[in-house]
């Protein structure tokens, strides 16, 4: 275990081998357009396969995709029902506070500083999302801050591209230990049950009149307004 004063120093390389004290914090950015059971499942999973604090990093602005079709209030509102009653999953509305496109590394690099040097730090993708990683915005440099945690996710096409491939050669762990005694710097695919169920889909069901039962938390359909914005609204 590396002392505070000497992390300090430490370029963020080094940092990745300093032992942490605490659970790992993990992070599931998304746009949540609106929160399922594909997300919830797999956020779930993680947490207790990683023995970590799972926050839900809902994205603003997402550079990668269209803007999504709710308000970000009633996103909140929809999250915010959703884990009502459990402990274990967490909002984080950091992103929501900047101007601009949310960039992971920049939230990757605030949290790091909130956090501080010694605790692990593990930016959780579902596999698709992984597979996009090279879009990303200093995307190298995410592996700097945190480790990387491939979730499965159905439909997903398996080639990734060389850069990648490069990265995952070189990243690549094959035990989830290693992602609490090292801060940042691995990528583990962690198996989850495979949940093919999107959020374009629930938002192609309720624009479509249907009710998206047993796709999303009950706790969603029980209060119509929170997810009026796919009724009415007029997205993709
Ligand atoms: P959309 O259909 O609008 O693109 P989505 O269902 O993919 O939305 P996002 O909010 O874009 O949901 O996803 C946030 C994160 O959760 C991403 O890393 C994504 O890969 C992951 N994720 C979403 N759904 C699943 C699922 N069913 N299984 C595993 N990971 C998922």
């Amino acid at each position: 275990r590396g002392d505070g004063t000497a992390a300090r120093g430490a370029t963020a390389r080094q940092l990745s081998f300093v032992v942490s004290a605490q659970r790992p914090l993990a992070l599931l950015g998304g746009t949540f357009d609106p929160i399922h059971l594909g997300h919830l499942r797999v956020a779930w999973e993680a947490a207790e396969a990683l023995d970590a604090d799972v926050h839900l990093l809902l994205a603003h602005e997402p550079p990668h995709r269209p803007a999504p079709v709710a308000s970000v209030e009633q996103r909140v509102a929809i999250l915010r029902a959703a884990l009502a009653g459990q402990q274990r999953l967490h909002i984080d509305l950091r992103e929501l506070r900047r101007t601009g496109p949310s960039y992971s590394i920049d939230t990757l690099i605030e949290v790091r500083a909130e956090i501080g040097p010694q605790r692990s730090l593990i930016l959780l993708l579902g596999a698709d999302a992984f597979a996009g990683l090279p879009g990303w915005h200093r995307w190298q440099e995410l592996f700097d801050l945190a480790h990387i945690v491939v979730l499965t996710r159905p439909g997903v096409a398996a080639a990734l591209g060389a850069e990648l491939q490069t990265q995952v050669l070189a990243h690549e762990v094959d035990t989830a230990q290693i992602l609490a005694t090292r801060t940042a710097g691995a990528i583990f695919h962690l198996p989850v049950t495979p949940l093919d169920i999107s959020a374009t889909q629930i938002r192609q069901l309720l624009r479509d009149g249907h009710e998206p039962r047993y796709l999303l938390p009950d706790v969603l359909l029980a209060d119509p307004s929170l997810l009026d914005a796919y009724r009415l609204g007029a997205g993709n």
